[in-house]
């Protein structure tokens, strides 16, 4: 074990103060980073525990939507009745994270901020770029089910294991953060990074800023959505593939489309002119899967993943017929248990 100092920060100011100094680590529910420093994977020279920060609430904003806190644990996030009615993706696809026990831990900014569940990241005697940059990537020519099939570099294959990013892509969340500069919002879209030359960096926060919250806008597709997880077993799985999907339908016709892949990608994966191209188009099995090709246009197996490709073809077809009748998956696992 390596030593760690560690402090329980008094508020956000003094947290991202301390935070902003080398090799220190916020805290959360610790269901990752604990793991992650069991392993040897992550040595922080300093813990700040973060969970008596006043960031625990849902709330109202101005523009009708919700503003989640860092630290609403994503139990309570998926069974908060205005979730559940006006973000029923967003509850779906946390319900279909992890396990109850785990959910009850988990926070909303620890579950952007988690890494991937690569399995030569979490071996330290293997060569991986993320873990430690120059070193190489093994996955690469290894054993490659679980990795992405888009957005790849020749530095890194590996994906975002979340599923609750990936209803937030799709609902086009706001991530607040507080820095050691003072506050920004960031686009979810602009969250997240895609490995390029620098697969040791997941995301766009600068040293020492902290989550805030994550802000839900108005629209919450609540009447066509569906998310979909594909995994290995029907629970306590990460996702192969997972498809959030929302619509707005008008006369049969689409007027609003938003889809978000997890599993195939270092971040939640969309398209928005693929979306533009289905917008006005009639809700069916032809368009739908027109737009699955366009979605995965460009995507690339590694050998043992190759599967996904049409995996997540008929797994995006699904979820928008989904959608578009109104029986999402999470109907569907009901009806079936
Ligand atoms: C066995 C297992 C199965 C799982 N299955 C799934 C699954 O199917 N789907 C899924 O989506 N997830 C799954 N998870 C992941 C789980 O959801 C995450 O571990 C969890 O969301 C992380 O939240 P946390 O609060 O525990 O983060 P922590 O472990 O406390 O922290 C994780 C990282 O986030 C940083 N951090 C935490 N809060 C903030 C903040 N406010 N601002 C900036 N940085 C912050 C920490 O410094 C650390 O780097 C699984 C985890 C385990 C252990
Ligand atoms: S895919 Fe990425 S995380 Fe996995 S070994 Fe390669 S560099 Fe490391």
């Amino acid at each position: 074990m390596n030593s760690f100092s560690y402090m329980r920060a008094r508020d956000v100011a003094q947290a991202t103060r301390e935070g902003a100094a080398g090799n220190v680590k916020f805290i959360a529910g610790g269901t990752n980073l604990l793991d992650l420093m069991k392993e040897n994977i992550e040595r922080p020279g300093r813990l700040i525990d973060i969970n008596g920060l006043p960031l625990d609430r849902i709330e109202e904003t101005h523009e009708g939507g919700l503003r989640i806190g860092a630290l609403v644990r994503n139990a309570d996030l998926a069974a908060d009745p205005r979730v559940q009615e006006r973000y029923p993706l967003l509850s779906s696809a946390l319900l279909a994270g992890a396990s109850p026990q785990l959910r009850n831990m988990a926070t909303t900014g620890g579950n952007l901020m988690q890494r991937t569940r690569c399995h030569y990241f979490y071996d330290v005697a293997t060569a991986c770029n993320k873990r430690r940059p120059g070193s190489g990537c093994d996955a690469i020519g290894g054993v490659t089910r679980i990795h992405a099939i888009l957005g790849t570099s020749d530095q890194c294959i590996a994906t975002h294991p979340s599923d609750m990013c990936v209803a937030m892509a799709a609902l086009e969340a706001e991530v607040n953060v507080m820095g050691p500069h003072g506050p920004r919002t960031m686009a979810f879209a602009d969250f997240h990074r895609l490995p390029a030359e620098t697969p040791h960096l997941d995301n766009n926060l600068a040293p020492g800023e902290l989550i805030v919250s994550v802000e839900l806008p108005q629209e919450g597709f609540s009447q066509h959505y569906s998310y979909l997880k594909i995994r290995d077993r029907l629970a306590y799985a990460f996702a192969l593939v997972s498809v959030a999907a929302a619509l707005r339908i008008e006369g049969g016709r689409i007027t609003t489309v938003r889809v978000a892949l997890g599993g195939v990608a270092h971040k939640p994966w969309r398209r928005t002119d693929a979306e533009q191209e289905l917008t006005g188009e009639q809700a069916n099995a032809k368009t739908f899967t027109a737009f699955a090709d366009r979605l995965l246009n460009g995507a690339k197996g590694q050998g043992d993943n190759d599967f996904k490709i049409a995996l997540a073809q008929r797994a995006i077809v699904r979820a928008l017929t989904q959608a578009a009748d109104g029986v999402p998956q999470s109907q569907t696992d009901k009806r079936i248990a």
